[in-house]
This record gives C-alpha cells, structure tokens and sequence, in this order.
C-alpha cells in the first residue's frame, strides 16, 4: 500500500482504464481481425462460385481450353484454381501441379464440398508453405457431381493487415495508457499538491517549533474550494498557535528571569521525589553550582537530611510545612517553607529556601555591639560614679585627695569624649561624610613618619622595628593623612599586642597597580575564630576587654582603605604572630 495518497487515487484508476483498454483492444482485434477475414472468405467464395458457374456452363472438354481459362481468372481474381475430376484427379491447374500423388479426395475442402453446397479450409500449403484458405465448389450435372473447382488464396496478406492491426491497436492503447496516467498523475497531484503542503507544513513546524523565519501559507489562500478554506483554517490555527506560544514563551522567561536573579532558592520536586526545577539560588546557597541536578532524585542531589525530611513532612500531610535549618559546620541558616503544588500536579511539593545567614550574622554583630559598647561605657562610668561618690563622702574636704580625683575623672571623661569621637568619625566615614583629598603621595614617606611618631613608644615597649621597602615604590592616590592613620592605629596594635623582644617589620612594595603596605609581628596572634571579625565595630578578640583601647581602630581603617579603593585584611597564626596588610592604588 502506497503511503502517499495520490497514488493511492491514481493506481486504482489507471489499474481500471488499462483494463478497459485492453478489453476494447481485445475486442476491436477480435471484430476486425472477422471482419477481414471473413471479406476474404467472401470475395473467395464469390471468385469460386463465378468460376463454378461458368465451368459449369462453358462445359470445356480439352484440358488445354480449361487449363487457359482458369489460368485467365487465376491471373485476374490472383488465385489459384484447381479443378479436379469425380475421381480425385487434378484436371486443371493454374500453378504448378504437385510432385506427389495426392489424391484430392480427402483433402477437408473437398469431402465437405461433396456433401454440402461447399467446402472451406485453412492450413498451410504443402507446396508453398503458406498458410492457404480453401474453398471447393462441386460442379453438377444433375445431382452428380461431376468436377470440383477449388480456389486457394494466400493468406499471407490476411496476416499482414493482421499485423498491422495488432499494432495500431497496441500502439493506441499504450499511447492513450500513457497519457491517462501522466494526466491522472498531475490532476491526483493537483488535487494533493496542497494536502501535501499542509503535511510538510505540519511536520516542520512539529520537528522546528516557530522560528524566526516561519511564515503562513498564502499561495492556496485565494482558491475558493475545500483546499482554500483548509489552508485559511490552518494558517489562522497556527497563527492562533504560535501568538499562544509566543504569550506563554514570552511569561515563561518573565518567570525564569525572576528565578535566575531572586536570591531566594526555589525548588520544585515531583512526587516520586525527582527535581523538576532547582533555580541558581539553592544551588549557590548549598554549594552545588555547575551541578546538574533537574530529573535527579532529590535524596541524591541534596545530601541534607533536614531538606528530605521537611518534603517527606509535606508529602505525607499535604500541608504547608517550614523550618528553620542550621547546617554544620559550614555554618549556614536557611529558612525552609515547603508548599503542596496539588493544583499544579498530584504529589508535587514546592520548596522556597531562604539564606538568613547573613541575618544571623548581622543579628550577632548588633547584639556584639550593644554588649561591648556598654562594656566599653559601663567601665567609664562606673570609676566615675565611684570618684563623684568619694567626692561627695569627704573627699572634697581633703584639697589634694580632691585634685587626683578630679585628674583621674578627667582622664575617665577623656577616654569617653575620645571613644565618642572615635564613634562619631566612624559613622561618618561610614556614610560618606569625611572628603578624602586624593593626591599621589609617597608610601615611603607615610612609612617613615608612622615609624618616626611611635618609633619611641616601640622602644619603650622594648620591640624591635624594622622597615622594609624600596625608595622606588611608586606613589600611591591617597589622602596621605588618612593612611597614616590607618597605618600607624596597625603598627600601635601590633606593639600593644607584641610582648617585650619582639619584632615588628613595616613594608611598602609595589604590587601590580596597587601598593601592598603591611604590618607584621610576633605577638600573641590572634584566634582563627576571632579573625574573621576583628574588623568589627568594638571586636576584640581578648574577650576580657582587658587590652586598652575601644575596639574601633580596625573598623575606622576598614573604612578609609575602602574609600580608597583597597582592600585591607589579616593574617595570625595564634601564640606566633599577625601580619596585617591593605592594598592601595597607584597614584
Ligand atoms: P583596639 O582599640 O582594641 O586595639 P582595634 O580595632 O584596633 O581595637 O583591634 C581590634 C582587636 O583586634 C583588638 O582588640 C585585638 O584583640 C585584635 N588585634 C588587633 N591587632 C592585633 C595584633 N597586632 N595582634 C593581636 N591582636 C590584634
């Protein structure tokens, strides 16, 4: 069966026609081929009986007379005549007589000519070896037959007009077959062509989509039949289609611009626990980036037991269901809230993550900052109550006693008015308030003064300074003021913290376009944990406070080497030492 439906429309017609061709081809060879030889019949029969009529009545007795005569008819009807006696034998011949002696009795012709009014055959000659048509008529003298005349005719141009019919007809009919099958082929195509059109259209658009490029049929448009009205129905359907698409397309990025850049992680899981959707969030949040993990099953890709165990909760109760997870030891809080999607798809459970580990960071450092400020407040304050107090008691009346209470409460508001401006700097630093005068300025320079104004101080703390840097480091874009500061509060903590005999190094040296400046000692260190946060406002990581000092002085460069446009950090191994190091660019 063929699969294309033109020839299954073309086939069977033209399986019809050929029949009926061949069976009109059949039947005109037929007729005709009768007709033909019937007429030759005839006019045989016609010749034999005229020269029957007239042997019969010529009554010739000399066979010399009658061989002439029939040799005059023989000539003229182009036959040849044969006359044979009551016994069997020839007695006139227009041909040659044959060899051997045959008696013409028995030939077929001749027994029925004996009986009926005449006899007929068709066979091939024995003397010219072509097929012959027979015709014996008695000739009668009463009721006896006396001779009988036999007329034969080469059948030779029966067979050519035969022939020739046979071709005519075969020819005709495999003309016509051709050109019924060359036009039932183009009018099946005709009536295919824009079914065939729609198919390909069809499966185009099933195996590419729309692309750019698609455009709607219009060449059957203006046909006022079945195939115009299809092609408008189709061409209106996939415009229908594709406007749908392109709508559906169109909020299915809106959608998935939002999950790419919300930084809340959404997560869809099927029932059988295999991930449909995971946004870049979850990924980052649980350090699984450049995973691949749609169609994995959730209790492979997420190797928390919180996360499956929350999903299993949902699935089981069909109810919304959140909890906060803390995951060990990376430190991380997320705030889960899983959501039943039955509308969506039976079984299907949306999980929404929330990273509040900043938050608790934050949360951590606030309550930090409220407990040290009010340490750092409640020591002041608590010495000076105490002098006010001895003041009040007696001391006033006790003139010198008074004046060192007065210097040491001086000192205590000294310390508070300095821990205030320390603050009030801070903030303003923070929020952008304190103008930076850039210029290039010389790190060497900065060194050596930072060196030179506490060089005295390390002397006495009884540490060794040293200065390590190159006269050709280049200058840097700073207000020069403000990098001492910072520099010299780096080198301050570092004789603070180193014990007597220590070593405090100070360099400057070019590092790509920036300058790296650093301060290294080999004082008490800091503890890992500490480190992360000592650049905090109030962070000290001697948890008793004892070491002076407001815990400001880090957070207060923190900021001015960011507003420089560098980076400022630290390194300590605990018991052996820190080194501190910030970044500033070239000038
Ligand atoms: P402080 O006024 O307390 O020195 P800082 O902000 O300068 O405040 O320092 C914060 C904390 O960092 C200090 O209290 C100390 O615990 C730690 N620290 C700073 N520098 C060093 C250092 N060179 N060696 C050890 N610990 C240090």
């Amino acid at each position: 069966m063929s699969k294309s439906i033109r020839y299954n429309i073309a086939l069977p017609i033209i399986i019809v026609i050929l029949i009926i061709q061949l069976a009109l081809g059949g039947f005109y060879a037929y007729y005709f081929n009768k007709v033909i030889y019937e007429t030759i019949r005839d006019d045989l029969l016609t010749t034999a009986r005229f020269i029957a009529l007239s042997l019969s009545e010529d009554n010739l007795q000399s066979e010399d007379g009658l061989n002439h005569k029939i040799s005059q008819w023989a000539t003229l009807f182009s036959v040849r005549i044969t006359v044979i006696n009551d016994q069997g034998s020839i007695i006139g011949d227009s041909g040659s007589r044959p060899q051997y002696d045959e008696t013409y009795l028995e030939l077929p012709e001749v027994i029925k000519a004996k009986t009926q009014e005449y006899g007929i055959d068709q066979r091939r000659s024995n003397e010219t070896r072509i097929d012959t048509l027979y015709i014996a008529l008695p000739i009668k003298n009463g009721n006896q037959t006396e001779r009988i005349v036999r007329v034969a005719v080469p059948l030779t141009k029966f067979h050519t007009e035969q022939t020739q019919l046979f071709m005519t007809l075969g020819g005709v009919i495999l003309l016509s077959t051709i050109l019924i099958t060359v036009l039932i082929i183009n009018v099946s195509q005709l009536a295919t062509r824009p079914i065939e059109k729609l198919t390909k259209s069809i499966s185009k658009l099933s195996q590419q989509g729309f692309s750019s490029d698609w455009k709607p049929d219009v060449a059957d448009l203006e046909r006022n039949d079945e195939v115009g009205r299809l092609t408008f129905a189709f061409n209106y359907l996939t415009e229908q289609l594709q406007n749908q698409i392109e709508a559906l397309e169109y909020e299915r990025n809106k959608i998935s611009a939002v999950l790419q850049e919300m930084t809340d992680g959404v997560l869809i899981i099927d029932k059988e626990g295999t991930i449909q959707l995971i946004n870049p969030a979850v990924k980052k949040m649980l350090n699984l980036d450049g995973v691949n993990l749609i169609g994995k099953s959730i209790m492979q890709a997420l190797d928390y037991p919180h996360f499956i165990e929350l999903w299993q909760r949902v699935c089981n109760s069909k109810e919304t269901q959140s909890a906060l997870i803390e995951i060990q030891p990376k430190k991380l809080y997320i705030q889960c809230s899983a959501v039943p999607l039955e509308q969506v798809s039976e079984g299907s459970v949306l999980m929404i993550l929330q990273n509040l580990t900043r938050q608790r960071y934050l949360e951590t450092v606030r309550r930090d900052f409220i407990s040290n400020i009010s340490h750092e407040l409640r020591t002041p304050l608590a010495s000076l109550k105490a002098l006010t107090e001895t003041l009040q008691e007696g001391a006033l009346e006790d003139p010198p006693a008074a004046r060192k209470f007065l210097l040491q409460i001086e000192v205590e508001v000294d310390s508070l008015s300095h821990m205030v401006s320390e603050l009030l700097e801070l903030s303003r630093i923070e929020s952008g308030q304190v103008p930076l005068r850039l210029r290039p300025a010389s790190p060497v320079e900065i060194l050596e003064k930072v060196v030179e104004r506490l060089g005295l101080q390390a002397e006495r703390a009884g540490v060794e300074v040293i200065s390590n840097f190159s006269p050709l480091t280049p200058n840097v874009l700073a207000d020069p003021q403000r990098l001492e500061e910072v520099l010299g509060n780096l080198f301050h903590n570092a004789i603070k913290f180193t014990p007597r005999g220590g070593k405090i190094t100070l360099s400057v040296r070019p590092e790509g376009d920036q300058v790296l400046f650093s301060v290294e000692d080999t004082g008490v260190g800091i503890p890992a944990e500490d480190l992360p946060r000592i650049f905090e406002r109030f962070y000290k990581a001697d948890r008793a406070r004892a070491s002076g000092g407001t815990g400001l002085g880090l957070a207060i460069a923190k900021h001015v080497v960011e507003a420089h446009g560098g980076i400022i950090w630290a390194e300590s191994i605990e018991k052996k030492g820190s080194t501190f190091y910030f970044l500033i660019p070239k000038g």
